[in-house]
């Protein structure tokens, strides 16, 4: 294993996605580790929103139709480029809502507690947001989180063990819904191997890929898995708050969505406004409301480099890159004084595209030390420090960077000079 910058600097030059890196915006000086959280603007992405604007001012209402995508049938458009990241097929998928409303939709359609089976099988480690939401569907249901709601829990902090997770499959569980990717530790879960338990089980299953989808192949269709929803401006690079997607397997549909609106109508005769709700025979039955559609312009170009560039190429590089940045920790960094280590699983097939690094004592104050030079970090309670190198706009030397960052912060002390505090957004 050579961890030297010149190997970095030749694996740079070799990169075959190295074309990519010139289509983002990357913050002047700055090695940017955030792409997990909020993935980086690019021309592509700029172009689509330039275009819709552009539409907008010369079509003004026409625009639903006559613009090039249709703005109307724009969240089918979107699912179709989405389709190939996450092995479905273009009506499975569609671009709606956020990840949050997404997931009150589907998890309304598919949790249906009935007798002795009304529980909810989540885990401890995802993301509250997905917890307070099967929380809220639980009471909605007549039920209560105490009795309903069963968290999967983590034997070290960071992991989960699918063996655990299967084990409280039992026939009192209704629906089972778990990230693929943990946002904190970057663990990738075995989604076929859930999936399959699950279904032995008779238990319908989704997953929340906000984490993983971008960096990782996902084959829902050949998994069988039921429903999923994620985020598309972490790793997708679809900008800030951007319309997240739906996945339901085409085995459901005609299922009636436990919460419906008018752009799940059929679109042929959404116009109609007809009193009675006509499902779309599609994923996109499963929409709410109109599309968001400047946001969404932006999915559209980021939709397309990652078409460009293959998701298995960025899978490889991706590894590549976190493997890179785990040697160089095993090497240097772990050892005394630096006392890093990481919480995300070694093995490739047990990871996600980010690394969640760790210091026992100042991870918040190393962080704000890491900003300070101008590298993007992100920091999760109580001592993680998460480093997403992304494929398509960073270098193995930015991770050298990183990594030489982390020593030197240590070597010099440079943590002392911030203080305990940490910001509402960190
Ligand atoms: C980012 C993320 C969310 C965020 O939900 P929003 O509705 O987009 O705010 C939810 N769940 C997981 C697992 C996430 O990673």
């Amino acid at each position: 294993m050579d961890t030297t910058r010149e190997w970095a600097i030749r694996k740079d030059r070799d990169d075959p996605l190295r074309r990519f890196r010139e289509r983002f915006y990357i913050p002047e000086g700055c090695v940017y580790m955030d792409g997990n959280s909020l993935g980086l603007a690019s021309r592509d992405a700029e172009a689509c929103i330039l275009r819709v604007l552009e539409e907008w001012k010369t079509l003004g209402i026409h625009g639903w139709l006559d613009a090039k995508p249709s703005w109307f049938t724009f969240p089918e458009h979107a699912g179709k480029l989405m389709a190939p990241l996450i092995g479905a097929k273009a009506e499975e998928v569609v671009l709606a809502a956020s990840t949050t409303a997404n997931m009150h939709v589907l998890v309304a359609t598919f949790y249906r507690p009935e007798g002795t089976r009304k529980k909810i099988l989540a885990d401890e480690l995802n993301f509250p947001s997905d917890l307070y939401a099967l929380s809220s569907q639980i009471a909605l249901r007549g039920g209560n989180t105490k009795e309903n709601l069963i968290l999967a829990r983590s034997s070290d902090g960071h992991t989960l063990d699918e063996d655990e997770i299967i084990r409280l499959m039992d026939d009192s569980v209704a629906l089972v819904l778990l990230p693929s990717v943990l946002y904190r530790s970057g663990q990738l879960l075995d989604m076929e191997r859930l999936t399959r338990a699950a279904h032995d089980r008779g238990i319908p299953v989704g997953f929340d890929c906000s984490h993983s989808v971008g960096s990782v192949p996902h084959r829902f269709d050949a998994w069988g898995t039921d429903f999923a929803f994620f985020c598309s401006y972490k790793h997708l690079n679809g900008g800030p708050g951007a319309p997240a997607f739906l996945y339901v397997n085409e085995r459901h549909f005609g299922t009636a969505p436990g919460l419906a609106g008018w752009f799940g109508f059929r679109k042929e005769r959404q116009f109609d406004m007809a009193l009675e709700f006509d499902p779309q025979p599609t994923a996109g039955a499963w929409q709410l409301g109109t599309p968001h559609m400047m946001s969404a312009a932006a999915v559209e170009g980021s939709l397309r480099m990652f078409d460009e560039a293959g998701i298995d190429s960025i899978r490889r590089k991706s590894l590549e890159l976190t493997t890179y940045f785990m040697d160089l920790i095993d090497e240097t960094l772990s050892r005394s004084p630096y006392d890093y280590s990481y919480a995300t699983p070694r093995d490739e097939a047990r990871r996600g595209g980010h690394v969640a690094v760790e210091h026992p004592r100042e991870a918040l104050r190393i962080c704000e030390a890491l900003k300070a030079r101008g590298v993007v970090p992100d920091f999760r309670p109580e001592r993680v420090i998460r480093i997403a190198p992304v494929a398509l706009y960073s270098t193995f030397e930015d991770v050298w960077r990183v990594a030489q960052a982390l020593k030197e912060i240590i070597d010099l002390r440079e943590y002392e000079r911030f203080g305990k505090g940490r910001k509402a957004v960190s």
